[in-house]
């Protein structure tokens, strides 16, 4: 179908996308439309402006800053998949990122736009939850950061407000941790029907703390903190671990769709959390 009128508008600066934003009564964002598009294309979305981040080369790339990486906004998948630091510092993402989609796809998406989506079947929101990463918002009264377990508010629906911009992510540095995104598919290149993202730091032989983030296992990605807490200390054995991740779906309220139903996405997520923490262990 044919999007309906709206007028586009690229600007030079975050400041300037701000205004915009802030001036207009229905406006949208640009990134890599892979997302967008085909919203407006089914008529989902009438936006009277678009703003397109096209040209914000302010917003791409990743900074080493000590503690933690800053990622822009308008950084693809594909780079993002790509960028040494990223896989020095916080594989985990590297390794979800190359699990969306397909190579079109990922040339043109971006993490800034998956995050601002924030599909609970997508693969990213999960794993910066997991990361405890933090949103960085530019929005009319200036810049804000949120951390990720604020951020994602309800079914794609966040801490954005209309004229706000992502600008990037922080995310923490985990050096010594290790990690795996195990992802469910019904065909190859397809959304998640569940997704585990596992982050684990062995000490002497046993798992001494993981991180878990669900995704499609409800309406946002979820935190599986009661199986991060049944894993601390548990040998790095597959057993021990497939016995402890019994308890995967405590927070989930899993949707029932056409790819599978609630019960069904509750065993998945008891079993891929079994499989990616031991191979987030090494194991
Ligand atoms: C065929 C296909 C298969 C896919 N499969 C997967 C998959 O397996 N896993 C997966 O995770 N994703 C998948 N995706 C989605 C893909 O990851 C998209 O790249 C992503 O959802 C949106 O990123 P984008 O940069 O294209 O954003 P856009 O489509 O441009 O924008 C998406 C939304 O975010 C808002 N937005 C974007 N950037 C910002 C910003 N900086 N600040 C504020 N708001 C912003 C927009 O206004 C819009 O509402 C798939 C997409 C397609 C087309």
């Amino acid at each position: 179908m044919i999007p309906p009128r709206f007028d586009y508008v690229k600007p030079g600066g975050v400041a300037e996308a701000v205004s915009v934003l802030s001036e207009s009564e229905e406006p949208k964002v640009l990134a890599g439309g892979q997302s967008l598009m085909p919203l407006l294309r089914f008529r989902l979305a009438y936006p009277d402006v678009v703003v397109d981040l096209g040209g914000l080369d302010e917003l791409r790339g990743v900074r080493d800053e000590g503690d933690a990486l800053w990622i822009g906004a308008m950084t693809t998948h594909y780079e993002v998949v790509r960028d040494p630091l990223i896989a020095a510092h916080a594989a985990l993402i590297a390794q979800a990122t190359g699990t969306v989609a397909d190579p079109a796809v990922r040339h043109r998406g971006t993490i800034g736009g998956s995050l601002s989506h924030a599909d609970p079947a997508g693969d990213l929101p999960a794993v910066a939850l997991a990361l405890d990463a933090e949103f960085l918002i530019s929005g009319p009264d200036g810049d804000r950061a949120v951390p990720a377990a604020e951020f994602f508010a309800d079914y794609l629906t966040t801490a954005l407000e209309p004229e706000d911009v992502l600008t990037g992510v922080r995310v923490p540095k985990l050096d010594g941790w290790t990690f795996h995104y195990e992802k469910f598919t019904r065909t190859a290149q397809s959304w998640a029907v569940v997704g585990v993202a596992a982050a684990v730091r062995r000490d002497n032989g046993a798992v001494a703390e993981a991180r878990v983030g669900l995704t499609n296992m409800g309406s946002t990605p979820i935190r599986a903190r009661t199986v991060e807490s049944a894993v601390a200390g548990v040998p790095a054995q597959r057993d021990a671990l497939r016995r402890a991740a019994d308890v995967a779906d405590a927070e989930s309220a899993p949707p029932s769709d056409v790819n599978a139903q609630a019960d069904y996405r509750r065993h998945l997520s008891r079993v891929l959390t079994g499989r990616a923490l031991a191979a987030a262990a090494g194991i």
